[in-house]
């Protein structure tokens, strides 16, 4: 998406800049049309600058957290067939799996070896793995593991093909998966939140209106959950600002219910759709813009996965949590190149000015943050 620079004078630049920072610095909102026109119009540092304002309400601005962790992909099978993805097999594929618990375990034990303790499973919509499936796998892992790891059971769009294949409620399946220990469903499976992009490329990947119902329940459920967003794809700047604009709506009515928001990157090769990959560039300026618009997020997170080093330079751009993931076999599968040096990436976000501080999410370990 290219930046589209309106025919302003200097003077009328200057003065709708200095407009918004003073909005952000008396602590009011921008609006979508300003988000709009600072996407268009605003230099990197402008944006920096903004970014660092609304960040500096939540957080130390020289501090960063991180946590180290793994995706654990527990089946590639899935009919949902979303054109971009390079991941998904469909049901009788020879290379078709799904894991047993005791790879899954080994899984986990290999990165809590290394001082890693939260999970994400992701899959695909599995025609053959009804809810007795979840129960048994997340029940035994809060069995065995207890308090000392954390995991991400489900994104909210697998909840939603799980619930419906087993023909249960949604509060009825968050129930049963609560009583098995889950505490987390993270917002995957947003990618962008705007109907004509879903009809465009994942007709079968349930409607605006249905991911965002189920983020509800979730809430109502007891249950945390986050909001995920995924850009590159041939989405439009008003598909990016739907999606950002019904996430803020739904953070002004459940107040901090999405824990966090992360924003990853399309990754190209391998799938139906191809294309070609964003600029690292647009990935910071996209970040930036997130953080000054979600004013009601406390965490703004970075996407070590599809950025690497570039993500921590995104700490600059409204960023001030990261993950470092071990493994995802699926953006893995799209193009996206894992670096496993831990100190190397601390040193990423070290370099940029930031001291770097591990985030726990295991309540058996430190308090939950
Ligand atoms: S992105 Fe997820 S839901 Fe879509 S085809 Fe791939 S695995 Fe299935």
């Amino acid at each position: 998406m290219s930046l589209v620079t309106q025919n302003l004078s200097v003077a009328e630049r200057n003065s709708s800049v200095a407009e918004i920072r003073k909005l952000i610095n008396d602590k009011e909102r921008i609006s979508r049309g300003q988000a709009k026109w600072l996407w268009q119009n605003a230099n990197d540092n402008e944006l920096i600058e903004l970014a660092s304002l609304v960040r500096a309400r939540y957080h130390k601005p020289d501090e960063a957290t991180y946590l180290l962790m793994r995706i654990i992909n527990y089946t590639n099978i899935c009919v949902a067939k979303c054109d971009y993805c390079s991941f998904y097999r469909l049901p009788l594929a020879k290379d078709g799996y799904v894991r047993d618990k005791e790879w899954i375990f080994a899984k986990i034990d290999e990165l809590v070896a290394l001082g890693g303790e939260l999970f994400a499973f992701n899959g695909g919509f599995n025609p053959q793995l009804k809810i007795d499936y979840y129960l048994d796998l997340f029940g035994s892992i809060r069995q065995k593991y207890g308090d000392t790891i954390e995991f991400y059971a489900l994104t909210v769009v697998e909840l939603l093909y799980i619930a419906r294949l087993s023909k249960l409620s949604l509060p009825h399946a968050l129930a049963l998966l609560k009583a098995a220990g889950v505490r987390w469903i993270t917002g995957g499976g947003a990618e962008i939140l705007a109907d004509s992009f879903r009809l465009r490329h994942s007709p079968l990947k349930y409607t605006v209106a249905e991911y965002m119902d189920a983020q509800k329940e979730i809430l109502a459920a007891g249950l945390k959950t986050t909001a995920t967003m995924v850009i590159g794809f041939d989405e439009s700047i008003d598909e990016r600002l739907d999606h950002l604009e019904t996430i803020r709506q739904f953070q002004d009515q459940h107040p901090d219910g999405l824990f966090s928001f992360l924003s990853w990157t399309y990754k190209p090769y391998n799938n139906e759709l191809g294309g070609h990959e964003i600029s690292g560039e647009e990935y910071l300026r996209h970040l930036a813009l997130c953080r000054i618009y979600l004013d009601n997020f406390r965490h703004i997170r970075a996407s070590v996965l599809t950025q690497n080093a570039n993500a921590l330079r995104g700490l600059k751009y409204g960023a001030n949590d990261f993950d470092i993931p071990w493994e995802d076999e699926v953006t893995q599968l799209a193009g996206a190149v894992i670096e496993r040096d831990v100190q190397r990436i601390l040193g990423y976000a070290q370099a940029e000015g930031f001291k770097t501080i591990a985030r726990h999410v295991a309540s058996g370990k430190s308090p939950v943050s």
